[in-house]
């Protein structure tokens, strides 16, 4: 099986005890066994460089939730690129639906961050996904081809090379609903074939995640569909018993 690539969004959640916690005996675990997954946690800034000290000289990697346009200068409250070069973070969540939605980025704004964390030879994880008005309509195809467009459209055709795409419905992200296998599967059978389509090679150089109310009931079968390559996970990420089931399910699963 190849190693799933695992994202644990702590969102606005987490304390120096939750370090102590949950990350140091997910690090252990890491250490001891040798897992067929490959982890990121995705603290809030405050605890990156705190959490890169607990798990370096190990296989998980740090990524932050977000990042600023600006590199430096009169930006009171923002953290930029090269600050997160400086504390060792190797991933960066892009375009969430929550900033999305409660920090008004558009699609421009993503691209952007998209391209300056491409720049900074740190690794985008690019959310993109429906709201449920859309899964209704049946539109789910058309937003995220739209939400992949503007990104090729201001990067280019390799946009996509050494990326992760993570599709979430945003009516799945924290509700317990998720939809159908089926529907996943064909949707990211979708996006996968369609930045196929746009980039100058037919060689997949990106990785395929699935994203909203994964946890240890359903990780199972959501590992049935081949086109995933890992999972962006939330709520569970925070839960020392439920990520541990899946932590075990992803690293002994064949
Ligand atoms: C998320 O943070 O993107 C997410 C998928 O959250 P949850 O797993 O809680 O639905």
């Amino acid at each position: 099986m190849q190693k799933k690539i695992i994202v644990a969004n702590w969102k606005l959640n987490g304390s120096i005890k939750l370090l102590h916690n949950l990350l140091k005996p997910i690090t252990n675990f890491v250490r001891e066994k040798k897992i067929l997954i490959k982890l990121i946690i995705v603290p809030p800034f405050v605890y990156l460089y705190p959490a890169y000290k607990i798990v370096m000289n190990t296989k998980i990697m740090i990524g932050a939730q977000n990042v600023d346009l600006h590199l430096n200068g009169a930006f009171t409250g923002e953290i930029s690129v090269s600050m997160l070069n400086d504390v060792n973070v190797k991933y960066v969540i892009i375009g969430h639906s929550e900033r999305r939605l409660h920090h008004k980025e558009n699609n421009i704004i993503v691209a952007k961050k998209f391209k300056i964390v491409k720049d900074f030879q740190l690794i985008p994880i690019l959310c993109i996904g429906e709201t449920e008005n859309d899964y209704n309509s049946g539109m789910t195809k058309q937003i995220c081809q739209h939400q992949i467009d503007t990104i090729f459209d201001s990067l280019g055709e390799q946009a996509f090379f050494n990326t992760i795409i993570a599709y979430e419905p945003i009516w799945a992200i924290g509700s317990g609903k998720i939809p159908s296998l089926n529907f996943i599967e064909d949707i990211c059978n979708f996006i996968k074939n369609y930045i196929l389509k746009r980039q100058a090679t037919n060689k997949k150089l990106f990785y395929i995640q699935y994203g909203g109310s994964v946890n240890q009931t359903n990780i199972k079968d959501l590992c049935k569909i081949v086109e995933i390559d890992g999972f962006l996970i939330g709520s569970a990420s925070l839960d020392f018993d439920n990520f541990f089931k899946i932590l075990n399910i992803l690293s002994f699963e064949k």
